[in-house]
């Protein structure tokens, strides 16, 4: 094989522009990535030669050396992992392999800050190595392969890269940075000390470096030809906890998970009794852009005995706390644990039921003691927490509990317990009302008669919330109660006075109320008087035991079929427009867009707009 150039895929062109442009202020992760790049190298070798020992050939200690050539300007990471051939070489190096790259890209292209932080949720890697060097020579042999099958790639990060073959004796790889003018602060030790210091502490391998002296004759300090390890070399999570400190937890967060900001919360413990193991978790402050794709993976990592095994094993964490990133080590799995194993596997299980647990305990002493953080969680992952009423039958009055929702008294951070807490005297129902937007729900009809009785309804207008409410039927022994379904009745919230009332005019209305049925047949399943309205003439309301009207559009929105059934129509017989029916010529077009009315009014559409507009033209004209 010849010296062969490759041109970069498209979306890594764009990526290569966007790191050296973007992340330039803060330059010095180039190493943080490198550095953990060549710790995965020896991850993947260690786990590679659980099956196949030889693979370690005669050098068994994994290690990541760091060092420079200050004359000609290089800086090199050396690790003796698992290496790449050249067709990995081409495919790792020149592509993005990654799920979700296209909507990354988009997601950056309409964001004109280019924001760092998204960046590095997107992982960049190798490429920043570009942000301080103007060419990057990468030496690899992959664990396995002879001495004359490795490989040479190099590359300026512009438009293409050149890859020939390359014979070296030595498994693994370096990646050599010919660094940019201005950029030799990098080829001090005492710099790079600190950067590893800074980042790559927690990294299980040793970092080595070359000791460097202080020379009395030359009077400057010189760097001897004797090697020494410059980080703590213990993987953060096997350290007690009294022993790290918050901004440890924090970087070891921002190097596992990509996320430049913060996390919101954390938790570290160490299980003891039937199932051993650590867990350290992590719940990020702001939503990943791809938080909505089910099929996504899970973020935490999974280590048996320190081995690391694999990353995003979904089957730690239940797929509606897809977002929780992490670490967990067991001591009892398997070290050749697939997959598929875990997925059946007892201790998986028991893993998994302890580690809810702690995410539910952080965010519950998160809901308690600090609101505000609370809210902003609310707000990036909430609906995804709703997921769980219907999927973790064990936790769900936990996860009710730290539900919140707009509500008639507030436009978020209720919670049922809040709702409880105000409920009215006589009142053994939580009110709730399901609506594609908040101002649909607060206009709706059918929360007249609540807001004239000072009654709180819930104002639900999240997508996911008509499948969590076919899920969570009570809270704290009270039931959940729609608004909009079912007749209407107040119990003992009516004095008998009203209804008294309403028994009365209905039964003033009834020869009325038979025309309606008659003209409306083909629309409405029933007419009926109603209690429930006072500004309003009329209402939509359905069946107790029939699905929403706001969860058939939803379905019909997204291409599913949905059962025909028809909804019921309650009239206001105290409202002027229904008094006047009777005795007006025009009777069929009144109830025609009595009825169109009422659909609309909750968010409904006509299925013939143009007649509603014509009758509606008919009365202007009269
Ligand atoms: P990421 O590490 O997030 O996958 P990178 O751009 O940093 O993304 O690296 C791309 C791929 O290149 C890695 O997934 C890995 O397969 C390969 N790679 C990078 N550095 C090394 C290394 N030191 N040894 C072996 N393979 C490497």
């Amino acid at each position: 094989m010849d010296k062969k150039t490759h041109s970069f895929q498209a979306e890594v062109k764009q990526i290569l522009h966007l790191v050296t442009h973007s992340l330039y202020s803060n330059k010095e992760i180039f190493l943080r990535e490198l550095v953990s790049n060549a710790s995965d190298a020896c991850d993947k070798l260690r786990f590679e030669a659980l099956d196949n020992g030889a693979l370690y050939e005669d050098a068994p200690n994994l290690e990541v050396r760091v060092f420079f050539d200050a004359e000609r300007k290089t800086l090199t990471v050396r690790d003796n992992g698992i290496g790449m051939s050249a067709d990995e070489a081409i495919a790792h190096l020149g592509t993005i392999a990654k799920s979700g790259t296209r909507e990354f890209m988009a997601k950056l292209e309409g964001d004109q800050k280019k924001d760092a932080n998204l960046i590095g949720q997107f992982g960049v890697g190798f490429y920043s190595g570009f942000i301080v060097a103007d060419r990057i020579t990468v030496e690899s042999r992959r664990a396995g392969l002879s001495p004359d099958e490795g490989v040479r790639w190099s590359s300026d990060g512009t438009g293409d890269f050149e890859v020939e073959p390359l014979h070296r004796p030595d498994r693994g790889t370096d990646v050599i940075l010919h660094l940019r003018d201005g950029e030799e602060d990098f080829l001090r030790t005492w710099k790079l000390k600190s950067i590893i210091g800074k980042y790559s502490d927690h990294i299980s391998l040793p970092i080595l470096m070359k000791k460097e002296e202080w020379d009395s004759e030359k009077k400057e300090q010189v760097v001897k030809d004797e090697w020494e390890t410059v980080n703590k070399a213990a993987a953060l999570w096997t350290r007690s906890k009294s022993d790290v400190t918050d901004s440890e937890y924090q970087e070891f967060y921002k190097q596992i998970s990509y996320d430049s900001q913060a996390p919101l919360a954390y938790t570290h413990n160490r299980v003891e009794g039937r199932s051993e193991y650590t867990q350290l978790l992590y719940v990020p402050a702001k939503a990943p852009f791809d938080l909505w794709n089910r099929d996504k993976r899970g973020g935490v990592k999974l280590y048996v005995k320190r081995v690391f095994i694999m990353d995003d094993a979904e089957a730690l964490m239940p797929v509606y706390l897809r977002f929780v990133k992490g670490v967990i080590d067991s001591a009892d799995l398997p070290l050749n644990v697939s997959r598929e194993l875990l997925q059946e596997s007892r201790d998986v299980k028991a893993i998994r039921e302890g580690s809810t647990k702690r995410v539910l305990a952080m965010l519950e002493d998160v809901a308690e003691n600090e609101k505000d953080k609370y809210a902003e969680f609310w707000k990036e992952f909430g609906a995804v927490l709703k997921e769980g009423i219907g999927e973790d039958h064990a936790n769900q009055e936990r996860l009710a509990k730290l539900m919140r929702f707009a509500s008639t008294q507030a436009d978020d951070g209720v919670s049922f317990t809040d709702y409880v807490g105000r409920m009215k005297e006589g009142q053994d129902a939580i009110y709730y009302i399901t609506a594609d937007t908040l101002a649909t729900a607060k206009n709706s009809p059918q929360l007249e008669i609540f807001r004239k009785k000072g009654l709180e309804v819930l104002l639900l207008t999240d997508r996911v919330d008509e499948w969590m409410l076919s899920h969570l039927f009570e809270f704290d022994g009270k039931p959940l109660q729609s608004v909009a379904k079912g007749a209407f009745d107040l119990g003992k919230l009516q004095d008998e006075e009203e209804k008294k009332q309403a028994e009365v005019a209905a039964e003033a209305f009834k020869p009325v109320l038979e025309k309606l049925k008659e003209a409306l047949k083909e629309r409405a399943k029933d007419v009926r008087v109603t209690t429930r309205l006072v500004d309003s003439p009329a209402c939509i309301v359905v069946d107790e035991g029939d699905m929403s009207s706001h969860l058939t559009r939803m379905l019909k929105q997204s291409g599913q079929s949905a059962p025909v059934s028809k909804p019921i129509l309650e009239v206001n017989p105290d409202h002027a427009l229904v008094k006047r029916l009777d005795a007006d010529s025009r009777f069929d077009d009144l109830a025609q867009i009595l009825f169109d009315q009422a659909l609309l009014a909750e968010g409904g559409q006509l299925e013939d707009p143009a007649a509603y507009v014509q009758r509606v033209n008919r009365l202007l004209v009269a």
